[in-house]
């Protein structure tokens, strides 16, 4: 007897003293990442850090010295815990552990094992805390926003969100409020706050917070400085929301020089979409987009010519091959303060009939990227084709922001031309657009893509055949391009 309460006692004392404490393993399965949660160097039984746990959870938390008591701010919830007491307060619900808290300096060290099977319950529920091996498992599995990477640029920030599907184009918004946070609601979105959250990211943004609701997330980002636009778009490959902030140009006092020379705009860049052997889309009765293109642009082009002193760039006015980066170069190289790419459209859906008007950024519509691709298919018939990166991803955002500076202005342009085709063409709105394309590519003055009518539709080919159908397009286009002129050059005499 008096054996066995010895090796008892020795037992007890091993338990209690001899063996170490060790602090708590964490694994973050998301990325594999290992870390420690810091516990009670003495048992029995494993008390863990608050202070701790809200690092490894890159959670928010207050801590009320005078009252002894902290409060976790996890996803959507608040997790109320005070020293000395057996009791967590979750959204105010009550949970009772087995054995109090205890207070070490300004920190509270919580039971373990019953602590994370509550939270695991209520708040996280990928997280498991396994007992014997004093190991916490931090498995996002239903997490479908997992991780995130911010890039800086000379003009801004590109943030990737890595999700792990694609969001339907409806449940992504964004804005920018006064107070100086940018905000984007992912409806259905679940995010993993322990990687998303996070602070110091350099010129752009200062910290990023989470607010997990049950039908949707808003991720929040302090912005350090003032951002000029913002815009986001999903990719496909890999699976990740693409956001770009624009800061201002920093150059803004040689910008402001160029303002005046910039904003008088006294030469238009027209070009004809198409040509040589490239015939573009050709419709049912033989119609080929290059003869269609190449019309309306010479007739727009002589519009200008008879009744403005605007100077008239083609980069084409015959049946050549121009290749496309070329188009932008000559526009550049002529000191183009607008930049007119028309062509027409064709569709898979032959009911499909109307005009629309392109602006250079990444596509949003599977409609817009499929026009961009068709479009951008030209460089096929290139002799030199690799100078062309992929424009679904990296060159397509790099060029979007190259061209910040004539965001707003290619922006009001397209709108202007919608409204003047709306006005002028028995023919659907189908409204501003946006893709990539490449002949926009470069282009250093505002730029639009016109896509005046389809001629895969029945209907329209025959509309587009007609020359007086033509003439109505041109003349909508040069009121718009009159009414952009003017527009610029009021505000030049304002300021
Ligand atoms: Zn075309």
């Amino acid at each position: 007897m008096k054996k066995v309460i010895l090796n008892l006692l020795i037992i007890f004392l091993l338990g209690s003293v001899l063996l170490p404490a060790a602090p708590i393993r964490v694994l973050y399965r998301a990325d594999m990442r290992q870390d420690k949660l810091k516990t009670l160097e003495r048992g029995p039984g494993t008390y863990f850090s608050t202070i701790d746990l809200a690092r490894i959870l890159s959670c928010r938390y207050y801590l009320n010295p005078e009252r002894q008591k902290i409060v976790l701010y996890l996803t959507n919830h608040r997790v109320k815990i005070s020293a000395q007491s057996s009791y967590v307060i979750i959204d105010d619900q009550v949970f009772q552990m087995p054995t109090p808290t205890k207070l070490v300096g300004d920190d509270i060290y919580i039971p373990a094992e019953t602590f994370f099977a509550i939270l695991n319950r209520v708040v996280i529920p990928g997280l498991t805390y396994n007992t014997g091996r004093q190991l916490l498992d931090i498995d996002v599995v239903s997490y479908n926003i997992v991780s995130m990477t911010v890039e800086e640029k000379t003009n801004g920030s590109i943030i990737r969100l890595q999700t792990k599907n694609r969001f339907p184009e409806g449940n992504l918004s964004s804005f920018v409020h006064d107070n100086g946070w940018f905000y984007i609601t992912v409806a259905g979105g679940l995010a993993d706050s322990t990687t998303l959250v996070r602070s110091d990211f350099g010129r752009t943004i200062r910290r990023v917070l989470i607010d997990q609701m049950d039908e949707s997330v808003q991720l929040a980002f302090q912005l350090r400085q003032k951002i000029e636009s913002q815009e986001f778009y999903q990719n496909r490959d890999p699976s990740e929301i693409v956001i770009t902030l624009r800061t201002p140009v920093v150059d803004s006092m040689a910008r402001l020089k160029n303002v005046r020379e910039r904003w008088y705009l006294d030469t238009v860049v027209l070009d004809a979409g198409h040509g040589g052997k490239d015939g573009g889309t050709v419709g049912r009765k033989g119609t080929k987009e290059k003869d269609i293109t190449l019309d309306l642009v010479k007739r727009l082009g002589l519009l200008l010519e008879k009744n403005t002193n605007i100077r008239v760039v083609y980069t084409r006015d015959e049946d050549v091959f121009i290749p496309i980066a070329e188009r932008p170069k000559i526009a550049n190289a002529n000191n183009g303060k607008l930049f007119v790419s028309v062509h027409v459209n064709s569709s898979t859906n032959r009911k499909i009939r109307g005009f629309e008007t392109y602006l250079l950024r990444p596509g949003k519509t599977d409609d817009a990227i499929e026009v961009a691709a068709r479009e951008n298919e030209v460089i096929k018939l290139e002799e030199q084709e690799n100078h062309y990166s992929d424009l679904n991803g990296e060159a397509l955002i790099m060029a979007t922001m190259a061209q910040s500076a004539f965001m707003k202005e290619s922006e009001d342009l397209a709108a202007i031309i919608q409204n003047h085709l709306d006005a002028k063409i028995k023919s659907p709105n189908r409204g501003v657009k946006q893709a990539g394309f490449y002949v926009l590519i470069g282009a250093s003055m505002p730029n639009v893509l016109v896509e005046a009518g389809f001629l895969s539709n029945a209907q329209e080919e025959r509309q587009l055949r007609r020359p007086s159908y033509r003439q109505e397009i041109a003349e909508a286009l040069y009121k718009a391009i009159i009414e952009f002129k003017n527009s610029r050059e009021t505000e030049l005499a304002k300021g």
